[in-house]
């Protein structure tokens, strides 16, 4: 079963007074990635299907997932072996998105990582093994970690060019899914 999900749920007022449970979620089946969610109200029997589909996951999906299991990074493995291939993959994956904002999502990928939740994570980290690309997820940076001079990992960074500081990464961090241009 090729097939994972990440689930949440976020409470809101019901129109008849009452609480009404939203459950929301993405997954990764047969290396598509998904979202759906669903409502329900136990005092008035009421609620129904939200959406579901297998495009952008809508703020209110991404919001509740992003708040229980925290953003992630996926980083190749290898990015000097990896870079040009990860940038096809990217291309293939977020059709609609330009050259030049895939090149800096390939860059992402090599350097810090590309942050998005769990699920958009398992999933890309998919689409790069099935182009034999080793990738990894990674927690994201917390953001009292960025630009507080305490050193950790801004020593190791690489030149690109751009020469991105602290401010770079915490952008980075905030980017978000699927970073369309
Ligand atoms: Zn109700």
């Amino acid at each position: 079963m090729r097939s994972h999900s990440w689930g949440a749920e976020a409470d809101v007022p019901c129109a008849c007074g009452a609480v009404l449970r939203w459950g929301v979620g993405q997954f990764v089946q047969d290396g598509e990635l998904g979202w759906d969610g669903e409502s329900w109200c136990p005092a008035c029997d009421g609620g129904g299907c939200l959406g579901f589909g297998f495009d952008e996951a809508p703020a209110w999906v991404r919001g509740p997932v992003l708040e229980r299991y925290g953003p992630v990074r996926v980083r190749l493995v290898d990015p000097a072996a990896g870079r040009g291939a990860a940038l096809r993959v990217l291309r293939r994956a977020l059709p609609g998105t330009t050259l030049a904002h895939a090149v800096a999502l390939a860059e992402l990928l090599a350097g810090a990582g590309l942050p998005g939740t769990p699920a958009e994570a398992g999933w890309l980290c998919g689409l790069l093994a099935e182009q034999g690309l080793a990738a990894e997820t990674v927690p994201a940076l917390e953001p009292e970690a960025l630009g507080t001079g305490t050193g950790t990992g801004t020593g190791t960074r690489k030149a690109v060019g751009t020469a991105p500081g602290p401010e770079a990464d915490a952008a980075a961090a905030a980017w978000p899914w699927p970073p369309h241009a």
